[in-house]
């Protein structure tokens, strides 16, 4: 079944056999594109206490296909004894159905219904999703107090970047992160971590305020249609996520010198209406600069500028419906961390 758990995923089949063990590890699927694997006890390099919890999901926009394959080969080495398996693991595949039609998502961006947005409009295929992925990421951290918690959930963007790899870190209250992440993040090549200054409805934003986790949203390159992706691109992020499930979070994050620019939102461009336009091309990069006075957007009476002496524009996107976010503009900072 573990080898074919993309390919069921894809084709929406319930497996024969629903768990199991294979090379030194448990696994149960817990549901489409859900998979949990365990160490067994007597393998394991460590007591099941010091264990960590590290769930990591892909393809919750389906056209994002890259790191879906990542973890489809780093299951199947896992499989044949290749890599060893010594935290607890959710594998998780978002959006199954929008994954099998190449698409982003189907009816809505299932990245803004989590943390119960989903239950702000009408019932349909990622409404439920959510809700799903919600329920299985919270019973996984649930079930043990010890251990460090991390979610990574794996993207692409849909635009070109001045930053290839970044991640972006949901607001946390305190506003100081996690070092060993930060030093995960430079091992696997980050360039850039833009730290968010509000609550929003991301699965990453759920694990870390729902479930404690320590979560990130990783954005590692361009978005290309299954088979066609270059995966040497990927190479450090193929890495880091090895490492961290053969050497748990401490021993996969050891400190060096940090490299990883480090902004956080200073505005939204929110859509108010139809009449909504952006001020440069689509074809901008995330992390274009623009300098203090400059006009970004128009939406009737409303003129956004930029305030700051720079500011850097980041997932711009003028099409999307009113109400919501068609972009945000962001400032260098630096990051507390502990
Ligand atoms: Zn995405």
């Amino acid at each position: 079944m573990i080898q074919d758990f993309l390919a069921l995923t894809l084709e929406q089949q319930i497996p024969e056999q629903c768990e199991g063990k294979s090379n030194g590890f448990a696994w149960k699927w817990l549901a489409h594109g859900a998979l949990l694997l365990e160490p067994l006890e007597q393998s394991a390099n460590r007591s099941q206490e010091s264990q960590d919890h590290i769930a990591i999901s892909a393809g919750v926009h389906g056209n994002e296909t890259a790191p879906i394959e990542l973890l489809d080969s780093i299951l199947c080495d896992l499989n044949s004894g290749a890599l060893t398996l010594n935290v607890r693991l959710l594998l998780l595949l978002g959006n199954p159905q929008a994954m099998q039609t190449g698409e982003r998502y189907q009816q809505i961006d299932m990245n803004r219904l989590f943390s119960g947005q989903h239950t702000q409009y009408d019932d349909c295929y990622e409404t439920q999703r959510a809700a799903q992925l919600e329920s299985i990421t919270h019973a996984f951290f649930a079930t043990f107090t010890t251990g460090y918690k991390w979610h990574l959930d794996l993207h692409t963007a849909i635009r070109g970047s001045h930053h290839e790899r970044f991640a972006v870190l949901p607001f946390q209250e305190s506003a100081i992160f996690s070092r060993h992440l930060f030093d995960w993040l430079e091992s696997a090549d980050v360039e850039a971590a833009v730290l968010n200054q509000a609550p929003s409805g991301t699965f990453s934003y759920f694990s870390s305020h729902h479930c404690g986790a320590n979560s990130c949203t990783l954005e590692l390159g361009e978005a290309k249609p299954f088979g066609q992706n270059d995966l040497t691109q990927f190479t450090h992020i193929d890495l880091a996520l090895r490492n961290l499930i053969e050497k748990g979070v401490q021993d996969s994050s050891t400190a060096t010198d940090s490299h990883i620019l480090v902004y956080q939102v200073t505005q939204q461009l929110t859509k108010l209406s139809e009449d909504f336009a952006l001020n440069f091309p689509d074809s901008v990069k995330n992390f274009t600069a623009f300098e203090q006075g400059e006009v970004l957007a128009t939406d009737g009476d409303t003129t956004y500028k930029v305030e700051h002496p720079k500011e850097w524009v980041l997932f711009p996107n003028a099409n999307v419906r009113p109400g919501l976010r068609a972009g945000l503009m962001l400032v260098r900072t630096e990051v507390e961390l502990g």
